[in-house]
């Protein structure tokens, strides 16, 4: 339920009317804008009364929301949410576009330092590195594990940028203290548990749509995270399977409209995991940026036929930067257009 409070309202008596829904067991989201304040309800709203709390003098319309996301709801928080990320609170969302990139896992000091230096240098805003990764098979790179985020922490002290990177299993958590955006990956989408304790902290979160999930399930992933507290999220699209083996997997570009309209949290898009091969991310980069993504993930390796993982679709150096030039291209070309 959302009620929306006439501008002149007091503000006493605005939050009279919170502790009073509070006080039956419903949470409350207040969102304050220019000329309007909404309080968002959650929880079980069948025992309120919406002629009772249309009839207060400082109310000025009850809706219901039907929609099982509540905190994610566009409806409860009309404004696009700005993410703050690291220690210079650096901003994701409503124009504030997040360029990060980075290999695809942390292999070494030697790599990981090289390709932050480099992206740092083309415009990259953070760095992204796995140090747990997600691999279809066990007999594959694992990942680097702590002393990943090791080399990552190191790389970020070198460059100032701030490192996002994948968690798998929440007793990790103490691992993550220092890294500013946890990610978590397709595979962990709905990982139900692993949501739970991301909710419990106040780290940005970077959730990946699942391989076979819908943006209304992604939505319902994000809500987990929201409903223990932590608001901080930022959702991406990453490509969904389909029938289609010509790329690793089928770019849902809608879906950044349509999150837009569903919800106030930014929506960014990684065109190397959609497409899986290095020459299609630099289209698939423009055209997120002109359908309105708030930010691009991009896998960046300094020498890609040896990466440890995904080589094919991870650019080199030289051509992030011609991506990351052209990606700003489209952005003031839309800017201009809006
Ligand atoms: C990754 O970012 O390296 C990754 C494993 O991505 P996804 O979860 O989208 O497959
Ligand atoms: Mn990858």
């Amino acid at each position: 339920m959302i009620i929306i409070v006439k501008p002149e309202a007091k503000e006493e008596r605005v939050q009279d009317l919170i502790h009073w829904i509070e006080s039956q067991d419903l949470r409350t989201h207040i969102s304050t804008g220019e000329y309007t304040t909404i309080i968002g309800v959650i929880g079980d709203t069948t025992k309120l009364d919406d002629e009772l709390i249309c009839g207060l003098d400082i109310v000025k319309g009850v809706k219901r929301v039907s929609e099982p996301y509540k905190s994610a709801n566009r409806k409860f928080h009309p404004l696009d949410s700005v993410i703050e990320v690291g220690a210079q609170k650096q901003k994701v969302g409503h124009g504030s576009f997040a360029l990060i990139a980075g290999p695809c896992s942390v292999e070494s000091e030697a790599q990981i330092i090289s390709i932050a230096k480099s992206v740092k240098a083309a415009g990259a805003t953070m760095l992204r590195g796995g140090a747990f990764k997600p691999r279809t098979s066990p007999y594959d790179f694992q990942g680097l594990k702590a002393d990943g985020i090791e080399l990552l922490l190191e790389a970020k002290r070198e460059t100032g940028l701030p490192i996002v990177t994948e968690i798998m299993n929440a007793n990790h958590l103490p691992l993550f203290e220092e890294v500013d955006v946890i990610q978590v990956g397709a595979r962990n989408m709905q990982n139900f548990e692993l949501l739970k304790e991301l909710g419990r902290i106040q780290k940005p979160i970077l959730i990946k749509r699942g391989l076979a999930n819908t943006l209304k399930e992604l939505l319902m992933s994000a809500e987990y995270i929201m409903a223990g507290g932590n608001e901080n999220i930022i959702l991406c699209e990453r490509g969904v399977r389909t029938f289609e083996t010509a790329t690793r997997n089928t770019l849902d570009l809608s879906a950044v409209p349509v999150l837009h309209e569903l919800t106030h949290l930014p929506v960014i898009v990684d065109p190397s995991h959609a497409t899986g091969v290095a020459r299609y991310v630099k289209p698939m980069a423009m055209a997120a940026a002109a359908c309105g993504a708030d930010g691009l993930i991009i896998e960046v390796h300094n020498d890609p036929p040896r990466a440890l993982c995904d080589g094919a679709q991870s650019l080199r150096p030289e051509e992030f930067e011609q991506v990351a030039r052209a990606v700003e291209t489209v952005r003031s070309a839309v800017c201009q257009l809006s």
